[in-house]
């Protein structure tokens, strides 16, 4: 029997992040990368109900930092199975959405538990599949849990609805009951926590789920089903369907029985999926729900007065954290011109101190990038940069083993270059010069995204204005632009960064609920 923790409704506190600086968890965790490291290279079943299938096409997933190194190999769906996995999440939605929401809240405090336990040993897939740094892997993990937990808690809040009036003779109530069968797609960067929180958001809500996932990342995916199924979830909720993002994803999509559908992912790949789940199919009786969290293209922007060391840090730190790969990553800084030499010379100095090498050494601070199609794009974006401004430091790639860049800061760009304006999503950060503060606002709204920023001033009436015309869902003050926490930042961008549904927050849940009122005349 699992025992939770702390299931208190209104008791939710983010996880706390491991201290490496302390020899007993940097031992243990190195203990779990070598518990890791004996399962390399097993074989992971697609998960259709009670069926675990095994098919001859595989998806080989290889450790970024070691091409040759084989985390596992994952069997893939086709359409047919793809079709299998939909008919039976419908048929377990039937028995699923009358499940006491309650229950379904255990089942997610019962996960975090469990996760909680292992968390090392989750890091450890994630240093090993994603290339993630221990300090990023462990943030990932920590993140997993607090979407468990926290969505728990959010359904104990609105498994009763939300009240509403009634008078003489009539008695009415406001539920929020389940959609039907949702398709979860997640990506990459986040293949714990994303992953997690989306499946976790669309089954504590009663509804039944196909994932997904990222062909980069599936081994993680498929801890995670283990995790579900310990955790006492019945066969059939969650379904897990690795394959081809075109061949099986554009199949969910048109589906008539898809209910709706939660993506995480590139701005191309989202308004595919928007489009092609807005048209009506045959035999399709409600219009889809889509939940489309994309691109970011984020800026830290350094007023004339703010703390020019904290800026450097912001920068730098929002520009490579993870490789430049988080959809929140500051690939742009735009600094007064009074203190733009300053600054750029101090966050080249800091980028020069980062370590760039294996994610397995407690020591580096960015591994590699997820792969080679990557790289080569990343790689291209510098050669681009080189043209529109000037190489400070960096610039250099190598993919003969994994696919390592060097932290590259591209300096004096035009604020309509391609470097300020297409998502990189790697580790290159361009420096932009302004003329004032209206220069500024107008410089960070001028991208077809807005998911992150972050404003470095001591300068009240700055900061106020910030708050009006800075127009990204997820704004900081005096820090980087990255790093938002479930409960407390909840996370979602405007215009192309997607449909700002706020993963993390109050108002999450909602969307994978439809509400129904009823009115009652006695
Ligand atoms: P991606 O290439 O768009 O892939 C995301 C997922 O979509 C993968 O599972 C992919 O499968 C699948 N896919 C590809 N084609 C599809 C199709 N036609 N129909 C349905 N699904 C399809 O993104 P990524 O490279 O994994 O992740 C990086 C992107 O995600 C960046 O743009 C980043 O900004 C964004 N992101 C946004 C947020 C946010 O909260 N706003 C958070 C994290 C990441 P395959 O792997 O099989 O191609």
């Amino acid at each position: 029997m699992i025992t939770t923790t702390n299931t208190d409704i209104n008791s939710y506190k983010h996880e706390p992040f491991t201290d490496f600086t302390l020899e007993e968890n940097r031992s243990e965790f190195k203990k779990a990368l070598e518990v890791v490291q004996s399962e390399l290279g097993k074989d992971y079943p697609l998960v259709i109900g009670e069926e675990f299938i095994t098919t001859k096409e595989q998806i080989i997933s290889v450790n970024p930092a070691n091409k040759k190194e084989v985390i596992g190999r994952v069997s893939k769906a086709n359409k047919e199975l793809a079709e299998k996995a939909m008919q039976t999440a419908l048929s377990t939605f039937n028995t699923w959405k009358k499940e006491d929401p309650e229950v379904r809240a255990n089942i997610l405090f019962c996960a975090a538990d469990i996760i909680r336990r292992r968390k090392h040993e989750f890091s450890g897939y994630l240093v090993k599949e994603a290339g993630k740094p221990w300090k990023e892997a462990d943030a990932d993990t920590a993140e997993a849990v607090d979407f468990l937990e926290y969505y728990a808690r959010q359904m104990m809040k609105l498994k009763d609805g939300s009240p509403v009036e009634s008078r003489e003779g009539e008695i009415n109530k406001f539920n929020y009951i389940p959609l039907g069968v949702g398709i979860i797609i997640s990506p990459f960067n986040f293949p714990l926590a994303i992953m997690a929180g989306t499946v976790a958001a669309a089954i504590v809500t009663g509804n039944t789920v196909l994932l997904k996932p990222s062909d980069n990342t599936p081994v993680v995916a498929a801890k995670f089903v283990e995790v579900m199924e310990e955790a006492g979830l019945p066969q059939g909720v969650f379904n897990y369907i690795p394959g081809d993002g075109e061949e099986i994803g554009d199949y969910l999509v048109d589906h008539p029985k898809t209910r709706f559908i939660s993506f995480t992912g590139s701005r191309e790949v989202g308004c595919r999926i928007y489009e092609r789940a807005a048209k009506v199919q045959p035999g399709q009786i409600w219009l889809k729900r889509v939940i489309a969290e994309m691109g970011g293209k984020d800026t830290v922007v350094v007023d004339k007065d703010a703390d020019l060391d904290v800026a450097a840090s912001s920068i730098v730190y929002s520009a490579f954290g993870f490789s430049g790969q988080k959809c929140s990553a500051g690939s742009r800084a735009v600094i007064h011109q009074d203190v733009y030499n300053e600054v750029l010379e101090k966050a080249v100095a800091l980028t020069k101190t980062l370590t760039v090498g294996s994610p397995e050494d407690v020591n580096t601070y960015m591994g590699p990038v997820i792969g080679q199609a990557s790289y080569n794009k990343i790689m291209k974006y510098i050669e681009i940069g080189m043209e529109e401004g000037k190489l400070m430091t960096g610039g250099e790639g190598d993919d003969s083993e994994g696919y390592f860049i060097q932290p590259t800061i591209i300096a004096d760009v035009n604020e309509k270059a391609r470097l300020m304006q297409e998502e990189i999503f790697g580790p290159v950060v361009a420096f932009c010069k302004a003329r004032d503060f209206d220069h500024m606002m107008e410089i960070a709204n001028n991208t077809e995204y807005g998911l992150t920023g972050a404003l470095l001033s001591n300068t009240p009436e700055h900061i106020e204005r910030a708050k009006e015309e800075f127009h990204v869902g997820n704004l900081y003050f005096n820090r980087g632009c990255t790093g938002a926490i479930v409960g407390y930042h909840p996370f979602g961008g405007f215009n192309m960064s997607g449909t700002d549904s706020k993963a993390g927050g109050p108002d999450y849940l909602i969307m994978h609920m439809q509400a129904k009122t009823t009115s009652t005349t006695i």
